[in-house]
């Protein structure tokens, strides 16, 4: 069976995702750090809409957790592999850079890019042998364009384009695709401090996006449909920029 993975599915965005690609017939994975009660309920809405999910519980910023909670997953999937791959789990810690503080640097770093390059270089392995995978990571628009108080962020996720592009160039020989979503404002838990009167000004649609929205563009690139994507960064931002 072929399963979905999907990174920080507990809330936001990544709880649409995985909802979304369960109705779209995968097997789905539901990973998440601290909020186990809200990645329950993931689980329970996917069951509820007759789809199968389960819980994988790993910090992706630990090399360790991901390697041993993919080797017990394979030890107890023999006939099954992770065909589709979404590093959403993602984190703002913002600050002027005169006055970031290590950690606030290394913790956006890591969760980005160390939670990506630890994921994908378990996963990305069977997918190859199986000559077959999707694999669509969460960036955003600061990692397009820059935002003020988010060097750290911005950073995090502009590599993250560059190692998805790179990525799809060494994997497009095995038919495993590459993609980037760079969403702009979408209403969960990291904008919900923002100045919704802002967002609105800012966005030309005139609105914030819905979580639904972004899990159904990410849910085409995850299809059979998108075959011929690879190494693209597709924004959805109301027309931002
Ligand atoms: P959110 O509501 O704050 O949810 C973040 C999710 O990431 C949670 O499920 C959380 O899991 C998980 N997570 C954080 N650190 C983790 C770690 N170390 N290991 C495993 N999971 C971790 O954020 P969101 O708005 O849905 O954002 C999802 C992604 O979209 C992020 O990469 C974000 O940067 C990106 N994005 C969001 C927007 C937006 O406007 N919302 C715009 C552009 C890009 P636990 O709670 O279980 O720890």
């Amino acid at each position: 069976m072929e399963y979905a993975l999907i990174t920080g599915a507990s809330r936001g965005l990544g709880k649409a995702i995985a909802e979304r690609l369960a109705k779209e017939g995968y097997a789905v994975i539901v990973n998440y750090n601290n909020s186990e009660k809200a990645a329950r309920e993931t689980v329970e809405n996917i069951e509820a809409a007759g789809g199968k999910a389960e819980l994988m519980k790993l910090d992706v910023k630990e090399g360790s957790q991901v390697d041993a909670a993919i080797e017990a997953w394979e030890a107890a999937h023999p006939e099954d592999y992770i065909a589709v791959l979404v590093n959403n789990a993602g984190v703002r810690e913002d600050s002027l850079l005169v006055f970031m503080q290590d950690e606030q640097w290394d913790k956006v770093m890591e969760t980005t890019l160390g939670g990506f390059f630890y994921l994908t270089r378990r996963v990305v392995k069977n997918m190859m042998t199986h000559r077959n995978g999707r694999i669509v990571n969460i960036s955003s628009v600061s990692g397009l364009t820059g935002m003020q108080g988010q060097c750290n962020y911005a950073a995090a996720k502009a590599g993250l384009i560059g190692a998805s592009k790179a990525l799809a160039l060494e994997v497009a020989p095995r038919k495993v695709t590459v993609n980037v979503v760079a969403p702009g404002f979408i209403a969960t838990d990291m904008t919900s401090e923002l100045d919704q009167d802002m967002i609105k000004k800012t966005v030309p649609l005139g609105r914030i996006g819905k979580p639904e929205e972004v899990a159904a563009l990410v849910a085409f690139l995850a299809s059979k449909e998108a075959a011929y994507i690879t190494g693209q960064v597709i924004s959805i931002n109301g027309g931002v920029c």
